[in-house]
């Protein structure tokens, strides 16, 4: 969504979209922002299409439970409703930045919810502006429906169509446009975006970022969402054409390493399955530098390093070990401005469990190093707890570039291996005995694919 390089703030979000024939169709988009809030918790938002055409719009700030109650959801009408879960590395202040997005447009109402982020929002936004646009929010999100509105065009798609010629960036959209349900995915198709089938007495079409969504409602999957595809669900069914034309296919490898849910399958790609592969590729690289030394124990860090440690296990054959806790009454730490209550915070999520690593040779297993504080607490919390040598082994290649389509990878400057300059320096800043990291083609081979972005780690982008 939002992104700013200069000063680091961005988002990543999830967004749904339910047509239920038997109404309450906002209910399900509750159901499903619940399964999609790993996206985003930042602050969540639903919009349903009322009988005479008016849009009804619930938001607010904070997790899902929190902001949208039960008891007001159940009074949302309709049998086609939208909703977004936006994350933020930064405590969204402005209200109005909350999504769904809603406006009047020559094509009547609108409301958006979008994940990925313009590229070029910048310069879009200033170009709007000196045109004199008033923009009440600082989204790229606005901006897409003012360059729709703005077009002339003659439709809603072929205002879309006109639009996306000047939007440079990963879109994955919900919306409700003059009472048509819609999802649309950018050509590259950077962020994910699937289409299900309501079952079991229910009737009706779901379009959501996961195929956890999905599962959540009882849906069934059914296909994802093309790359540049514009997908309507309503009484009819699923009509899907393709809007605008696709480009060199590029979903977010970063997506399979840490974003999605393990129980989802995105990009065709089952998650768990992909990131216990990575695990493998690691265990592979270890066994290849030093068959002689081996660790005692793999120990992965909760949660995001589950999949990958129980694949180490699995190829090597050493023991997996749930030595590291995590407190599930504590929220996320990563955002936390400063190291001190970072540090602080760490330690109230994660606690290691001292006989199941002490005198030994333990290896850690992450998905990523972004900062590296995280890290080098954990190393440090385990060797205090006794073990005679840790060793970290992350299931991706270095973060050393910053994405600009949607996820929230901070500055060059920023990142540790940037900082630090060299694998070599950050083993040493995280102070653990070792640290090796997945290689690209080792992540090639346990995606599937080397058709994805790998931009944060590469510095290539696909747009
Ligand atoms: P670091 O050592 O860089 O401080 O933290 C590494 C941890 O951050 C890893 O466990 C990884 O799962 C997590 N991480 C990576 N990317 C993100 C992100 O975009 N958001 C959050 N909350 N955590 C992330
Ligand atoms: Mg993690």
């Amino acid at each position: 969504m939002i992104r700013q390089v200069s000063n680091g703030w961005s988002e990543d979000c999830g967004v749904i979209a339910v047509y239920r024939a038997g109404g309450a169709a906002a209910e399900l988009v509750h159901r499903g922002l619940f399964a999609l809030q790993h996206r985003g918790q930042e602050a969540a938002g639903i919009v349903a299409l009322g009988p005479n055409g008016e849009l009804h719009h619930l938001k607010g700030r904070g997790l899902v439970a929190d902001c949208l109650p039960t008891y007001k959801v159940a009074k949302l009408p309709g049998t086609k409703a939208i909703g977004h879960v936006r994350y933020s590395t930064v405590p969204a202040d402005r209200s109005e930045n909350i999504q769904p997005f809603v406006a009047t447009t020559p094509y009547g109402r609108l409301a958006i919810a979008h994940n990925g982020n313009l590229k070029n929002f910048e310069a879009l936004r200033s170009d709007l502006e000196s045109k004199g646009s008033l923009l009440s929010t600082s989204m790229d999100t606005e901006v897409m429906a003012h360059l729709v509105a703005r077009s002339g065009a003659a439709t809603f798609e072929q205002a879309f169509q006109l639009a996306a010629r000047s939007m440079v960036g990963a879109y994955s959209l919900t919306m409700l446009s003059h009472g048509r349900l819609l999802g649309l995915r950018d050509p590259n198709g950077v962020r994910p975006l699937v289409i299900g089938k309501l079952k079991d007495g229910d009737s009706g079409w779901v379009i959501a970022s996961e195929t956890c969504a999905l599962d959540a409602l009882e849906a069934e999957f059914v296909r994802e969402v093309e790359p540049g595809e514009l997908v309507e669900i309503g009484p009819e069914g699923v009509l899907g054409r393709q809007l605008l034309a696709p480009s060199r296919r590029a979903p977010c490898v970063f997506e399979l390493v840490y974003f999605a849910r393990p129980d989802s399958t995105v990009f065709g790609k089952g998650v768990h399955t992909a990131r216990t592969a990575m695990g493998e590729e690691l265990a592979r690289q270890d066994a290849e530098e030093n068959p002689q030394v081996r660790p005692d124990v793999v120990v992965p860090i909760p949660d995001s390093g589950f999949p990958a440690a129980i694949g180490y296990a699995r190829k090597s054959g050493i023991d997996l070990e749930k030595a590291i806790i995590r407190s599930h009454y504590i929220g996320r730490t990563f955002i936390l401005p400063d190291q001190d209550s970072r540090t602080h915070s760490v330690r109230l999520k994660l606690s290691v469990i001292r006989e199941a690593v002490r005198g030994k040779r333990v290896v850690l297993v992450d998905d990523s190093i972004v900062r590296g504080n995280t890290s080098r607490l954990i190393v440090r919390m385990v060797r205090e707890a006794g073990a005679r040598e840790v060793w970290m082994r992350i299931a991706s290649p270095p973060l050393a570039w910053p994405c600009y389509l949607g996820i929230d990878t901070p500055s060059r400057e920023e990142l540790v291996i940037n900082q630090r300059s060299s694998v070599a320096g950050v083993e040493k800043f995280i102070e653990a005995d070792n640290l090796r990291y997945l290689t690209v083609a080792g992540l090639k081979r346990a995606a599937g694919s080397d058709q994805y972005c790998f931009g944060c780690m590469t510095g290539d982008y696909p747009v």
